[in-house]
């Protein structure tokens, strides 16, 4: 057994990242400028949008695109049960109805046709989350979205790098928020990043994430009366620091080499796992480009002696650390009582979660870590089998 714990993620920082920092530190400039200014043109590039703004957090990206896209009180907004708190929070706080469809069994992305089941005259706007990294089937979801005149805000939280049949994620749709928490494919600490391509949606959203302000500091500093702005509409502050920044560009310079590391660790595991008739490994179609946030191994409780809850205490005794993504929505309290939903309903993602367990995938690891990773599981399988 491995001596110490296998954390189930890391942020991957080098000296690159260290010294990026260091010198904003020492530039005298620390809030949203020159950093934060090439940042947001070095990943518009990489993603293929025609701008992105950077915020502190894809929460606050989502809920400027939903602002952005006029969400107001009585709207509904489609997404998926199979997600984390922030993706529904944000309708809410927009005081928006968050309308749940469900997830396809093979990819856990919504399902289109569940989409259509529950558009209405109110639905202003449909969420799909790129589940783990791997791209909701936006071939499907984009005509149902033009069709029925509503908005499609990504949230690309897990799938930076990601693309979807040739088309980069970032580029495709009105809205695509990506996220950099700690945990995150990249990260600047905390941060996230709105993309669009449409110029007016952009410039709006620049200035909701400051206040609602004509002109941000940096602007401010460079223009003939730098004291003057103008109060358009009341705002967020949801703007990203230099010193995020900084980290977010030597990232995402790193950006690709770390995906080819999780690629190859997915690659391990799905040589180990995917001959085992006990578990599912997970779904990834070839004309898809896979960010591998997540590895979301699924149980065949039927060919198991244990649940998964078990599992994953077990593994844990043998110092690997591993998590569950995600309890849907619906079987949260705050959803139940605020909206009328209960367990019994989006049937799919509710019984791929009680069998989902994600094991760790970060470009940290080593190769000893992934193979502690594989004899842990096997071993465990093995004195499991039915
Ligand atoms: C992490 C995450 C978010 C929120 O990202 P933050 O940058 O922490 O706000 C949103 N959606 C999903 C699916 C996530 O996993």
């Amino acid at each position: 057994m491995r001596p110490a714990m296998l954390p189930f993620a890391l942020p991957h920082i080098d000296g690159s990242d260290e010294s990026g920092v260091l010198e904003t530190l020492r530039s005298g400039w620390l809030t949203t400028g020159p950093q934060t200014k090439a940042f947001e043109q070095e990943f518009a590039t990489a993603v293929g949008a025609e701008h992105a703004i950077a915020v502190n957090s894809c929460t606050a990206a989502l809920e400027l695109a939903l602002a952005v896209a006029d969400v107001h009180e009585g709207d509904e907004v489609i997404t998926s049960p199979y997600t984390f708190a922030a993706t529904a929070e944000v309708i809410r706080r927009r005081n928006a109805r968050p309308v749940f469809a469900d997830i396809n069994r093979r990819t856990l992305n919504i399902d289109p046709a569940c989409v259509e089941e529950v558009i209405t005259p109110r639905t202003k706007a449909i969420v799909p989350v790129h589940i783990g990294g791997l791209p909701a089937d936006m071939d499907a979801l984009l005509p149902i979205a033009e069709r029925h005149g509503i908005r499609v805000i990504e949230d690309a939280a897990h799938a930076f790098p990601a693309s979807y049949r040739g088309r980069r994620i970032g580029s495709l749709s009105d809205f695509t928020c990506f996220s950099f928490y700690a945990t995150k494919t990249m990260t600047t600490g905390e941060g996230g990043m709105l993309c669009t391509n449409d110029t007016a949606a952009a410039e709006r959203a620049r200035r909701l994430a400051l206040h609602g302000i004509s002109n941000d500091a940096w602007r401010r500093n460079a223009a003939a009366d730098p004291w003057r702005y103008e109060i358009v509409e009341a705002g967020y502050k949801s703007n990203m620091s230099d010193i995020a920044a900084a980290l977010g560009r030597s990232q995402l310079r790193r950006g690709g080499e770390m995906r080819d590391r999780r690629r190859q660790i997915a690659e391990a595991y799905d040589k180990a796992f995917g001959e085992r008739d006990t578990v599912e490994t997970p779904y990834c179609p070839p004309d898809v480009e896979h960010s591998w946030h997540l590895y979301t191994l699924r149980l065949r409780p039927e060919r198991l002696d244990v649940g998964r809850d078990e599992v994953i205490r077990e593994l844990r005794a043998c110092n690997i650390g591993t998590s569950v993504h995600f309890i849907p929505l619906h079987h949260h309290r705050y959803y139940q009582e605020a909206f009328g939903y209960d367990c019994s309903q989006f049937p799919v993602a509710s019984s791929e979660y009680q069998r989902e367990v994600s094991l760790p995938i970060y470009s940290k690891m080593t190769d000893g870590d992934v193979q502690d990773v594989i004899d842990a599981v096997s071993t465990l399988l093995d004195a499991h089998t039915l």
